[in-house]
């Protein structure tokens, strides 16, 4: 039996995996069973990028609101009818928790009547086979999949499949949902849901959707990886105007939106999560007439979203105006500027700048800037003993990195000469060989420590077993941001994702000489006294 836990451990990013104990906790805490359920669990065993966390809790999910915020969530809208809640967890990674439900349709076009229900209840009123599917996270059957409508089968053969024979006409937006994912996945609509679809589609159903849902499906673009595809494709089948009216690919910026996907996938690949959410709608919008804009803003549940995208230009200019000042005179300047400033703001920067000035700036952070990282002399750092361990590290590394950008350091000499007065002491040589009784006594005892393999450096007043590799600690580059997409200022931490600290020995440059090596004349001050010479002052 497939092990979903771990499936879902390895698939989720850290900040999801964080995001699923906080929810599990504060769930467990008010005795709720919850579920993992939806897209979630669809994308993580079909091997998808997991957009959003959807989850599904027995009980009325809004009461969990405080407890969530407590933990760490922010709560960012709040659907009543449905007992939704939108959550945005630290590290922008997005959530929403429902209560399990029925949902009975009396009339076309008018809200079910929605009335609470066990999880098992709840799946039957889902959209498609692959997203009726949950995965417990409460004790006692922590991984079992529910799985009613095979939903798994499925997925293997890329097929999109409705429960039954009316859910077009209860829900008409599953029409849109079906092409969106369709687009998405590029899976096919299974052959009896295409023939309800068609029908549905000639029967106009569509003119029966609700406004709810159509702000819903607006939304939803703005998580998609190739949001012009599904915007295109939602535009044959004639449902692109039914979110609005003036709404065509027209009205696209499809190449701002390319250029705003492909520097999202450079800043990915350096470690940062920029939520493009708010670039992405702005972009397939951008011909669109500021009324029109306004009528989808208030379509949308998610307000954080709104509210990004409509102050997004703003945001933008102010940061372009600190880029063009005195804050940002000199790279090291502009990289601290940066490193504190939102990922999203950088991004959205990158495509949108107008200054020249600006441009270059912040392609110089993303590219040109970082190779100075590899001009740190890390493999001469840990020969002078400036390692990680070193109270002080972060300071040195950070200042020579900030030396290096501004050309302050012109050379390997340069910096190296930098570098040496920050070279702590070193450590005590090893006592010398022991003669007579001293050297019996000294046969009882442990043999002494290993020499240092290549790339490992021994830590002060510690044997072997204290060796730590050296790290390449260079100066972070980028700050995570934290629970409201803000970036965290202040250098230098851990660099995003190649924060991976590389043995000195699995890096290119000279290894490491052992670390320990006895200075030939010792300090009278630093060195003490021989062991051996201790030992038979005490004798006597
Ligand atoms: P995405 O990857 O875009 O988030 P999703 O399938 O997770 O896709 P959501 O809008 O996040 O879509 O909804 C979560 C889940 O809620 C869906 O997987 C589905 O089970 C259910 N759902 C959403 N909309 C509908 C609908 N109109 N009818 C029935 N079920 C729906
Ligand atoms: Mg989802």
């Amino acid at each position: 039996m497939a092990d979903y836990i771990y499936t879902m451990e390895i698939r989720l990013t850290p900040d999801q995996l964080k995001g699923v104990s906080l929810i599990q906790d504060v769930a467990r805490a008010a005795g709720m069973n919850l579920y993992l359920t939806g897209g979630a669990i669809r994308d993580i065993i079909s091997g998808f990028t997991i957009r959003d966390l959807d989850f599904t809790v027995q009980g009325n999910p809004l009461k969990l609101q405080k407890d969530l915020e407590k933990a760490g969530a922010h709560v960012s809208a709040v659907e009543e009818e449905s007992r939704t809640l939108f959550l945005s967890l630290p590290g922008n990674a997005r959530a929403e928790i429902s209560m399990a439900r029925t949902e009975r349709f009396e009339k076309t076009g008018k809200a079910p009547i929605v009335s609470p229900a066990t999880i098992h209840e709840d799946l039957r009123r889902r959209d498609f086979t692959v997203n009726a599917m949950a995965l417990s996270l409460n004790e006692g059957s922590r991984g079992l999949l529910l799985d009613p409508f095979n939903g798994v089968a499925d997925i293997e053969a890329k097929l999109i499949r409705i429960l039954h024979n009316y859910s077009f006409l209860e829900d008409p937006s599953r029409m849109i949902r079906a092409t969106r994912f369709a687009a998405r996945f590029h899976w096919q609509i299974e052959e009896r849901t295409q023939a309800r679809y068609d029908a549905a589609k000639e029967g106009k159903y569509i003119d029966h959707i609700l406004r709810s849902s159509i702000g819903h499906e607006i939304a939803a673009l703005a998580h998609e990886d190739d949001p012009l595809q599904v915007v295109k494709n939602l535009e044959k089948e004639g449902w692109l105007e039914v979110l609005h009216a003036h709404w065509n690919t027209s009205k696209v910026d499809s190449n701002g939106l390319s250029q705003l996907m492909k520097t999202r996938q450079h800043m990915v690949d350096l470690g940062y999560t920029p939520d493009a959410g708010p670039a992405v709608m702005y972009f397939l919008t951008s011909r669109l007439s500021e009324k029109d804009i306004a009528d989808l803003w208030k379509l949308i549940p998610r307000k954080d979203l709104v509210e990004s995208w409509r102050d997004i230009e703003t945001h933008a200019k102010e940061l372009a105006k600190r880029l063009t000042g005195k804050e940002a005179a000199t790279p090291s300047r502009t990289w601290n500027l940066l490193s504190s400033a939102r990922p999203e703001m950088i991004l959205f920067l990158a495509v949108t700048a107008k200054q020249q000035a600006v441009e270059q700036k912040i392609k110089n952070f993303l590219t040109k800037w970082r190779q100075v990282q590899q001009r740190i002399p890390l493999p001469e750092m840990t020969e002078l003993l400036i390692t990680p361990q070193l109270p002080e590290y972060p300071k040195i590394a950070r200042d020579v990195f900030m030396l290096l950008l501004d050309g302050k350091l012109r050379s390997r000499t340069e910096t190296l000469k930098f570098l040496k007065p920050f070279a702590p002491p070193p450590p005590p040589p090893p006592p010398p060989p022991r003669r007579g009784r001293a050297a019996k006594a000294a046969a009882g005892a442990p043999a002494p420590a290993a020499p240092l393999k290549k790339g490992e450096v021994a830590v002060k007043g510690k044997g072997k077993a204290a060796v730590a590799a050296a790290p390449a600690a260079v100066p972070a580059p980028a700050a995570k941001p934290d629970a409201k997409g803000k970036a965290k200022p202040g250098l230098p931490a851990a660099q995003p994702k190649p924060a991976t600290p590389k043995p000195v020995s699995s890096q290119k440059a000279a290894p490491a000489k052992p670390a320990a090596k006895p200075p030939s004349k010792p300090s009278p001050k630093l060195a003490p006294k021989p062991a051996a010479k201790k030992i038979s002052k005490k004798k006597r």
